[in-house]
């Protein structure tokens, strides 16, 4: 049984994952070899500048706890507001964004309903609805499977609704629920991969499984280095989360490898951190990581709020 402390820290992992990448975002692996990530470092902008990963993630913590569930239209709404207001950034302007988002977001403000806002084209597959969905993952940790998969697949249609994506999302958040359960960080790794084809064994999933056979044949645990790609392509993020998370044995382990895989650095570090950070804590964490983020008291208010709406949820759950 997973400490409500736990769930703090999962979140903060995903916030500090993201601003230890976000400032070597794009940059190829080869130049990040020796960079110094014992501080928070800079980029174009100040030293903690979270982006798109951690605003998404903490509005839709937020968002589950005031609905007490998944509401896409409320969801919807707060998404638009930080794009269009700057809400929940550090500096008042939503940053990193990515394409399918955007004109998802864009669907969403010319009235589309949130149900088909979502890209369902085979280009719609960037990381985009992976690297926000651990709150939803957590939310539903303890209801039944099948409605777990539903709201998560729910979730990423939001913006990311090809069946590549929901297959991802629904990955991800398969594990997610082995560790709340307790299950040790390599078995639940291997137990998901193991699991994957079985859950996903009718179409329109189906068809998608080919592209996550590394991960299900187990090879991706054994994969070298230099044969993981951490680009913004979803089966990418995935399966580079699945092996950095494997073959590390604490928090900063495993945000410091995410981000040296460079790419799309502050996605992958933010889903390892995540999850690693709901593993693990963070006391692998050197102090000023925490408290180098940008707005670090929004960020653990949320935090420590969706923890203690959870931890509610999961007592009302046990007595039923
Ligand atoms: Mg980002």
């Amino acid at each position: 049984m997973t400490r409500t402390d736990r769930l703090v820290e999962a979140l903060l992992g995903v916030a500090i994952g993201d601003a230890l990448g976000f400032p070597f975002e794009g940059k190829p692996r080869e130049q990040l070899a020796t960079v110094d990530l014992s501080h928070l470092p800079a980029g174009r902008f100040p030293p903690g500048t979270w982006s798109d990963d951690t605003a998404l993630t903490f509005i839709t913590a937020e968002s589950l706890y005031l609905s007490g569930a998944l509401d896409l239209n409320d969801l919807a709404g707060r998404f638009l507001r930080w794009l269009k207001e700057g809400y929940f950034t550090p500096f008042g302007q939503a940053l990193g964004i990515g394409r399918a988002t955007r004109e998802a977001l864009l669907r969403l403000e010319k009235g589309v309903p949130p149900e088909e806002a979502g890209g369902k084209g085979e280009r719609d597959n960037g990381n985009g609805s992976l690297m926000r969905l651990l709150p939803v993952a957590l939310w539903y940790a303890k209801d039944p499977l099948e409605e777990a998969l539903t709201c998560l697949h729910k979730a990423s249609s939001l913006t990311h609704a090809h069946p590549r994506s929901l297959v991802a999302c629904g990955l991800f958040g398969l594990l997610v629920r082995k560790i709340v359960a307790g299950k040790a960080l390599k078995t639940a790794l291997l137990e998901t991969a193991k699991e994957g084809p079985h859950l996903y064994a009718s179409s329109p999933f189906r068809e998608e499984l080919t592209h996550y056979t590394p991960l299900f044949e187990g090879k991706i645990f054994l994969e070298k280095e230099e044969r993981i790609i951490s680009s913004g392509y979803v089966v990418h993020t995935l399966l580079a989360a699945f092996w950095v998370l494997y073959r590390t044995e604490d928090f900063a382990a495993g945000v410091k490898l995410a981000v040296r895989l460079g790419g799309d650095t502050d996605t992958l570090a933010a889903v390892v951190g995540g999850v690693a950070g709901l593993y693990y804590g963070l006391a692998s964490a050197p102090e000023s990581w925490l408290n180098g983020l940008q707005k670090r008291e929004l960020l653990e208010q949320t935090a420590h709020e969706f923890a203690r709406r959870l931890g509610e949820r999961w007592r009302d759950l046990n007595q039923r």
